[in-house]
């Protein structure tokens, strides 16, 4: 059953219930509520991975915009065309990295491989978002959270988050 974005938490634990957001500021509210639910979670040994998927203008971008705003980060977020990886810093006693990776322009997992992912996803300190994650499917980790956007109409899109 769809719902409209909730206004708090848990998102963490309603398991593939799906999102139905009508305009790019309850999709960022999504994200931000996403973000303070991670930075509430128990340590892990290795970093917190989101793998979002799905389709063109389906609000990946938008969503990370207020991801990262409820992590603390003033820097604006952008769709990186010829930056693949970027790092950004947060201020918390748990996490000390925020890393925003579009693979739109990836044709092989080995190009992620070589910028470093092995290293990037196993310090527990980073949480670590990559769009177009699909196109790296197989190097993305076990416990990932898949998160995929589904474009409806202009301005409503569909967005569930599994574990
Ligand atoms: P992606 O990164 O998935 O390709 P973007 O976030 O870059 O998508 O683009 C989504 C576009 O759709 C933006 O221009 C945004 O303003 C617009 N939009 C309209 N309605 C919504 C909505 N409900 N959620 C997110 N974006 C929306
Ligand atoms: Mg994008």
């Amino acid at each position: 059953m769809d719902s409209n974005p909730p206004t708090t938490l848990p998102l963490l634990s309603e398991e593939g219930a799906p999102y139905l957001t009508v305009n790019p500021s309850q999709t960022r509210k999504l994200g931000e509520i996403l973000a303070k639910e991670i930075l509430k979670t128990k340590p892990r040994k290795d970093a917190f991975l989101l793998g979002l998927e799905g389709d063109l203008g389906g609000g990946k971008t938008t969503f990370l915009q207020g991801f990262a705003k409820g992590l603390g980060i003033k820097q604006k977020i952008l769709s990186p065309t010829f930056l693949i990886i970027k790092k950004f810093s947060i201020f918390n006693f748990k996490f000390s990295n925020f890393y925003h990776i579009d693979c739109y322009r990836i044709e092989k997992p080995k190009e992620i491989l070589d910028l470093g992912f092995k290293e990037i996803i196993s310090i527990p300190q980073n949480i670590v978002a990559v769009e177009w994650a699909d196109r790296i499917r197989k190097i993305m980790s076990k416990n990932t959270i898949w998160i995929t956007f589904q474009f409806i109409n202009k301005n409503k899109r569909k967005i569930a988050i599994k574990k």
